[in-house]
């Protein structure tokens, strides 16, 4: 197939997010058997949404692939905890970010239910939780001038700060900064004080991807992405962590792993995270350029504890999606919701500063932590979460341990504008980058994030070694 007719398939005149299903179905098993274009081999570094995502692509114009990934699953951020209740419960990804988009149009057409999850948080002002209505009915100004900010953030037009600076610029008042956080810093992996504002108003002008949050009520997030990809899980050769990308002779790659064993190919896409390009897990030669690399002290990843919280019986108000606090976990979501009718189970998002600052504790200290913060906010009878408390049931999941991931999600830092698109650039024609961090359209840190950035990956890819 020619590269222009390529082009006609990935549609980009189309919305990013319609992309997918034409491309999944361009080699479905009617088709012919596509003659070999290209005569080299392509290697993935990553068996995440993004490497999984564009191996499907290359192998669909007959180009011989490999996924090379480092741990012993698929899915990387996408990570189902095993053992789990009578749904689905996420270690990593788990809403669905909008309605138009490749992942959520990817799991509709596998006939995979997604229920949208209603807007109702509960709100900790000075320790005590409200719903939204309440707090406007009230009012509590504060409260309102917070909700404000966050209704107007995609329309910032002031200059680069931090959240938090913007928050104080805005005149904020300090009892609701949480509000904000919780809402806008806590989903993309970051406390306020580290990510920019500029860099959240940008990718909400960018976002393209659909309206509401949706769940996946009978399938875990990762079976669904080996469904969507059943065609290229062969294609993985697992517990081969790429430790050095030797690119020097121009026409192969030599790629060694943490094996002793070595792997050839002549084009390379990476889409391990970010975190792990900054620990320097991986060594090129030639070094990279500094184009590529400056661009990764513009972005940032923190750490990201998942929180698993079991309780006998639910202490919280029954219909809340979500608890924002003051406290370490600025957000709790009910994964139960929309999925069962025994919601017992909160999850506490820990991200940024707070999940560093719990690096030398243990499981235990994490949850009574966490049990302490509800207790305050739920005081009946001496403390109402510790009392529910299952601890059987209930899990810490620290991403920053994670030896191939080490941290949560990609966020913009000040002065980060154009970070990720810089941190992409191929070099040579030969080294192409995917993975969320370098995902264009205002959707880094998510999963169609991940495989909008492998479909550019294998434009860029296809436009050189294809035939024109
Ligand atoms: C706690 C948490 C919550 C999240 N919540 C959501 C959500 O609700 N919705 C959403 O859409 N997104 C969410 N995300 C983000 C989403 O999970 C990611 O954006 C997406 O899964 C990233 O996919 P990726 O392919 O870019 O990277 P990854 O999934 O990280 O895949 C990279 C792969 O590279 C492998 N690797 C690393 N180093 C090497 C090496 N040296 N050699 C070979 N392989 C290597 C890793 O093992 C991994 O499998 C969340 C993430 C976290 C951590």
């Amino acid at each position: 197939m020619k590269r222009r007719e390529i082009l006609q398939k990935l549609a980009l005149t189309v919305p990013a997010g319609m992309m997918f299903p034409s491309l999944l179905n361009s080699c479905a098993p009617k088709d012919p058997p596509l003659k070999p274009v290209y005569d080299g081999k392509v290697i993935i570094i990553g068996a995440g949404a993004a490497g999984l995502h564009a191996a499907q692509l290359i192998k669909n114009q007959n180009v011989s692939v490999e996924i090379l990934e480092a741990s012993g699953l698929y899915g990387g951020r996408v990570k189902i905890n095993d053992p789990f209740f009578d749904f689905p419960l996420e270690q990593g990804a788990d809403y669905v970010y909008g309605n138009s988009n490749a992942w959520y149009n990817g799991i509709k057409d596998k006939g995979i239910t997604l229920e949208e999850i209603p807007k109702k948080g509960s709100f900790v002002m000075d320790g005590v939780p409200s719903f939204e209505t309440d707090l406007i009915t009230k009012p509590d100004n504060d409260f309102i001038n917070a909700q404000n900010f966050v209704a107007n953030l995609k329309n910032y037009g002031g200059p680069d700060l931090t959240l938090q600076n913007a928050v104080i610029s805005a005149q904020i008042a300090a009892r609701a900064h949480h509000v904000v956080e919780g809402q806008v810093a806590t989903p993309a992996g970051a406390t306020y004080n580290n990510i920019s504002v500029k860099g959240l108003s940008d990718n909400l002008k960018k976002w393209d991807g659909g309206e509401g949050r949706y769940f996946s009520t009978n399938q875990s997030l990762v079976q669904v992405l080996g469904s969507l990809y059943n065609d290229v899980l062969s294609l993985i050769k697992f517990n081969t962590p790429i430790t050095t990308i030797d690119y020097t002779n121009p026409t192969n790659i030599i790629l060694t792993d943490g094996n002793g064993n070595t792997h050839e190919c002549t084009r390379v896409i990476i889409t391990v995270p970010i975190a792990i390009l900054k620990s320097g897990a991986i060594t090129f030669s030639p070094p990279l350029p500094l184009v590529n690399t400056s661009a990764w002290n513009r972005i940032g990843m923190s750490g990201g504890i998942k929180v698993t919280l079991s309780f006998i019986s639910n202490f919280w108000d029954k219909s809340s999606t979500s608890i924002y606090t003051e406290g370490y976990a600025r957000e709790y979501y009910v994964p139960g919701i929309v999925r069962t009718n025994s919601n017992r189970v909160l999850t506490a998002l820990i991200v940024g500063d707070q999940a560093e600052a719990m690096a030398g504790k243990t499981d235990e200290e994490i949850m009574l932590l966490l049990l302490a913060d509800l207790d305050a906010i739920y005081p009946a009878q001496g403390g109402k979460a510790s009392k529910e408390f299952n601890a059987a049931d209930s899990y810490v999941f620290d991403w920053s341990k994670q030896e191939y991931i080490k941290g949560a999600q990609s966020y913009p830092l000040v002065s980060g504008t154009g970070a990720a698109a810089q941190m992409a650039i191929p070099i040579q024609d030969r080294v192409f980058w995917a993975g969320e961090a370098t995902a264009l359209n205002g959707n880094n840190a998510t999963v169609q994030g991940a495989m909008e950035s492998a479909d550019r990956a294998a434009l860029e890819l296809f436009d050189v070694i294809l035939d024109n």
